[in-house]
Formats: structure tokens, sequence, C-alpha cells
């Protein structure tokens, strides 16, 4: 629903159930904010519905629901001090609301527009429940920076599929809408929860032990609000390094984030990206210069928003099969290869870091995602982006439908993307930032005794090398399960087939300026997505691409067939 649906009408005295879903917070939440303004009891509720999850295929591990639990934990201490509670409810959406619209008599539900298919599939049989008790919904869009059913509307119905085209629609929306004022003690006095719900301990607080997980490592990002803002306020005190910040210029390598790390905080609305958004316009406005889209911290939000409309527009967004903007790529299933991979035993140490990076912490840096997502599909193992996408939805913190999908299509060189040429090296791109090993001695114990000279290529170590490191590769290391040079030249061409083959697809998340770059194979210098541009250019390519004339020509290696039958 958009906000100009929404009903304005301000009804004193309603008994409201407020839906958390994801917006866990009490800044810029104005669904919340109005469920407060309009009631006089207010039912803050977050529903754990695990068939729901199933049945939609929502991958969530447990680093991610101590995350989630943490985020619920600062919301109900906050609620609390005002004298509500949070209300987890475990099962059924439908049947939870059907129940507690009649006993809490309840006469208004609000919640936040999520634009995801499945949120939208539930909330409208929601609604249908609602409107058949005479229950109001109010919903407003906070989760986003603009409304999203709006762009697209002014695209004319679709969704502008390259940064540029959205940027241009951007002008004539102009800035974000400011963020909502901050739900206070204020806004709390007229609102209570009767004594009777208030104790009532079927809703008390999930726990990891309820959900049969147990976390093996200590949590680097605390969840909840409170640890969000005070995340975002450190950052804005650096005022030089948040006006100066070009994302292609941090490191991957960084042991602690070299960008925000504020994308936990994001994915689960335990911070407001508007709040953000502004609060980055006052420091701009302040200095003298700073960086611009796309590869500014403003950038980086509005790159979110660009997938969040590409997602809410394209039928099947977060699958190859039919998605109209993803190209249909024969990829290898290779149960064994993928399972390397995700453990962290592809015996590339700077791959198997990331990965172990990721299985630990549930975060890792857009570039080294960039690594290991190529390497999974175009790069090396030629495995579907679909299987890496379920790896990082189970794995990442920050974990987001829309975002995590538009990433791997791009990165596998399925859509949006198109310097296909360009393959990361599983050995060089790291040594760029780290030539020593630090990140990958931290996360691979195992290599940590190796000379810097072998850190990123332990296979070629001398045998008296390895012993002295502690570590003979065969056994306490794998080899190396690819030969890279390999496979990325017999990939290269592959993805050059496909792309000739499908060329309308590809064509649909190209534009004009972008077809010029990628025809003269030079990095699009406004990418940030784009590794090439800064001083890794040279690790990151590959052969020339075959001249579009030539390969239009027919004189493309014809070797799709070969390759697959290989
Ligand atoms: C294969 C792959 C999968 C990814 N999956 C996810 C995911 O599931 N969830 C997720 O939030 N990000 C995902 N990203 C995008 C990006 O890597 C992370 O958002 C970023 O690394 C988070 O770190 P940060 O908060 O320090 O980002 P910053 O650089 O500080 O950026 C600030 C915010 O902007 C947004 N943002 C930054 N980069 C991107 C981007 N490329 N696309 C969309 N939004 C962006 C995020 O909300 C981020 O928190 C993925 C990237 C790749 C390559």
């Amino acid at each position: 629903m958009t906000n100009k649906e929404v009903s304005m009408e301000v009804r004193e005295q309603h008994n409201t159930i407020h839906w958390f879903r994801k917006g866990l917070r009490f800044h810029d939440n104005p669904s919340l904010l109005h469920a407060l303004r309009t009631s006089h009891h207010v039912y803050p509720v977050f529903v754990m519905d695990l068939d729901f999850m199933k049945d939609f295929k929502i991958r969530s591990g447990a680093n991610q629901w101590r995350f989630v639990i943490e985020c619920l934990q600062d919301l109900d201490t906050r609620l609390r001090a005002y004298g509500l509670r949070l209300f987890v409810a475990r099962g059924n959406a439908e049947a939870f609301f059907a129940e507690h619209f009649r006993k809490w008599n309840i006469t208004q539900l609000t919640h936040d527009v999520e634009t995801e298919h499945y949120h939208r599939f539930r909330d409208a049989a929601v609604r249908k429940i609602a409107v058949d008790e005479g229950v109001e919904v109010v919903n407003y869009v906070a989760h986003t920076l603009y409304n999203i059913d709006k762009i697209i509307e002014y695209n004319g119905g679709s969704a502008p599929l390259t940064y540029r085209q959205f940027q241009k629609v951007l002008k004539d929306f102009g800035a974000p809408p400011q963020a909502s004022e901050t739900a206070t003690a204020e806004h709390f006095a007229s609102c209570s929860v009767p004594l009777e719900a208030l104790r009532d301990e079927r809703y008390n607080m999930v726990t990891l032990e309820e959900l049969g997980m147990r976390c093996e490592h200590p949590s680097k990002f605390v969840g909840g609000e409170t640890e969000g803002l005070r995340r975002v306020e450190k950052h804005l005190q650096n005022q030089g390094w948040v006006t100066q910040f070009e994302k292609p210029k941090t490191a991957p390598t960084s042991l602690l984030p070299s960008t925000t790390g504020l994308s936990p905080y994001f994915s689960f609305g335990c911070l407001s990206v508007r709040h953000f958004y502004h609060r980055l316009d006052k420091i701009y406005a302040k200095a003298k210069n700073h960086s611009l889209p796309p590869v500014s911290l403003q950038g980086q939000l509005l790159w979110r928003e660009f997938f969040y409309v590409a997602a809410a527009q394209t039928p099947n967004f977060v699958v190859m099969a039919g998605n109209p903007i993803c190209l249909q790529i024969p990829w290898y299933e290779n149960r064994e290869h993928l399972r390397r991979w995700r453990n962290a035993e592809t015996g590339f140490p700077w791959i198997d870091a990331i990965m172990s990076q990721l299985q630990k912490e549930g975060w890792v840096h857009h570039l080294a995602r960039h690594a290991v997502a190529c390497f999974l599909t175009r790069g090396d193992l030629w495995i579907s982006w679909e299987e890496g996408q379920k790896v990082f939805e189970e794995l990442l913190l920050d974990a987001d439908y829309s975002v995590n999908a538009g990433n791997w299509m791009w990165l596998s060189g399925s859509a949006f993307y198109h310097q296909y040429t360009r393959i990361f090296c599983p050995v060089r791109f790291g040594k760029r930032t780290d030539p020593d090993g630090t990140f990958i001695r931290a996360y691979l114990p195992v290599l940590k005794d190796f000379p810097a000279q072998y850190i990123y290529e332990p296979w070629k170590a001398p045998l008296d090398v390895q012993e002295a490191a502690g570590c003979i590769v065969g056994m306490d290391y794998p080899f190396p399960m690819v030969d890279h040079e390999i496979v990325s030249q017999q990939n290269l061409e592959l993805m050059r087939e496909i792309r000739e083959q499908q060329r309308q697809i590809t064509l649909l998340t190209l534009d004009l300026a972008d077809r010029l770059t990628a025809r003269l194979s030079l990095s699009p210098q406004s990418s940030p997505n784009d590794p090439s541009i800064n001083t890794q250019r040279e690790e990151t390519m590959r052969a020339a691409p075959v001249p579009r004339e030539e390969a239009e020509r027919g004189n493309a290696p014809s070797t799709l067939t070969t390759m697959m039958r290989s």
C-alpha cells in the first residue's frame, strides 16, 4: 500500500496492534508514531512465523538470529521503559491476527510498507482478515528512502534498470522525504497495555535455545537500534572521512570494517536510511566539497534503493528461471565444489579467509564479497549465483532479499554488470591492499606462520617452509581446487558466447554510456561496484573481449557447446 492510500484520519482511542517486521526502531517510524498518537492501548507485536519462512525459503542462520533477538531485546527494553512491552508471537501470522483482533478488541493495525513479494502476499492476507473484522490498517513507507511504487509509476510503470537511469528519475523526485520524528516519552504518555497482557508470559522473548541454535563465535555486531544509532553517531563525528568517502578506495582486507559496517542495522531497520541520508546532507552542507554518488556514502544508500526498485518490479528477481533481466546460463551443478567454497576449503587463502569471516562474523567487505561471488560463478567454479545467494542469505547479518539478489546477478555477470572480461584473481586481488596477508592470518589461523611470500599461494612454498609454518599443503590445508588461469579463461569464453546469444537480455540493464565503456573495455568511471576503478585494475583484467563487430559476424569462438560437454 502506498502513502496516498493510507487513511490519515486521526481517531483517538484506538486499540492498536503495531506489527514490527523490519523497522525495529523508535526513530523514523511513522506507522508506530501513528499508533501512539491515535491509540489508548498499543500492542507492539513481532510474529516469529517459521513455517512462513520455510514456505518462502527464507534462510536465517544462528548469527543472524542472534542479531535479530538482540534487536528485539533492545526494542522490548525501550518499550518497557514507557510501560509497554514487545509481544513475541510464535506461529502463523494470519492465525495470530485472526485470534488477537478479537481477543484484544483491536480497531487498528499499523505496520511499515515492505516491498518483498512474500511480505506483500502476507500483508494482503492479513489485511483481508482485518477488513473482515472491521480493523483499520495504516501503513507508511520507512524502510526505503523513497516510495518505491511511486518511482516505478513515475518511470512509466517499469523500474529504471541502470544506476544512471535511476539517478535521472530521482532528479525529478528531489531529496528523499525527511525522517519522521522519534517516538518519545511524550508520545507514549497516553498509551498503555492492559495489565493482563503485559504479564502474559506466552509472548516472552525468543531465545536461540528455543530455536535449537547456538553461535560458535562472539558477535562483532550487537543488534538493536541503540547500538545502530551509537555507530552512526561515531561515524558522523569523523566528518572528513564522511565527506571524502569513496567506496572503491576502502580496503576489503581491513580487520575492522573500512566502510560503515551499518548494513545489518539497515537491513533489519534498526536504523533508518532516511535518517542517515539526511544526517549526511547536513555534514555535506558544511563541507567545502564532498564525494558524490555513486561512490559517496549517499551513493551507497542509492545503490540499495536501486536494487529495491528493480526487485519490486522484476518477476522472479531472486532466481534465474523466469527472470526477464537475468541471463539464462547453464551453470554447472557440483555439490562438492559448492561445499568447499562454502566451507572455506577452496585452497585459495584469500577466498577461504573471506568465507571464514562470513561464517564467523556474518559481515564481509563489499569487495571481498566481489571476490568470493566471482570465484563461485563466472570466475572459477561456474556455479549458479542462486547457490551463492542462498549461502549469503543464511550467513550474512545484513541479508537482504533485493540487495543480495541484485548484487549476485551483478557479480555473476547475469545482469547489471557488463565488464565481464574482468575476472578477479584469487591470488592478486587481496595482495594489493594486504601484501603481508594479515587478513588471511586472522581468519585462517592454520596459515598464520607462512612467510608473506607464500601466504596467498602456500602450495608454492618449498616443503621445508611448509614444515616450518606447521602446515603441510594437502594435509593441513587443501591444494587449490582449480587452476584459476585455465578455468577463468574457459569461463570467459563461455560467458562471451552466452552474452552474444542473449544480447537482448544483456541490453536491458546496460545503458548507452556503459555500452561504450564495455565496448572499449574501459572501467565505468562511476561504478563503485567495479574495483577496477582504483588501482586494482590490472589484477582483475583477463583477456580483452572479442570486438562486438567480430562477434556479430560470427567470428567469436564457438565454445559454449564444447565447454558444457567437458
Ligand atoms: C554478492 C553480494 C551480495 C551482497 N548481499 C548484500 C545483502 O544481502 N545485504 C546488504 O545490505 N548488502 C549486500 N551487498 C552489498 C554490500 O556489499 C553491502 O551492503 C556492504 O558491504 C555493507 O557494508 P557497509 O554497511 O559497511 O556498507 P557502506 O559502504 O558503508 O554503505 C552504506 C550502506 O549502503 C548500502 N550499500 C552499500 N553498498 C551497496 C550495494 N552494492 N548494493 C546495495 N546497497 C549497498 C548498504 O545498506 C550499506 O550499509 C552484497 C554485495 C555483494 C557483492
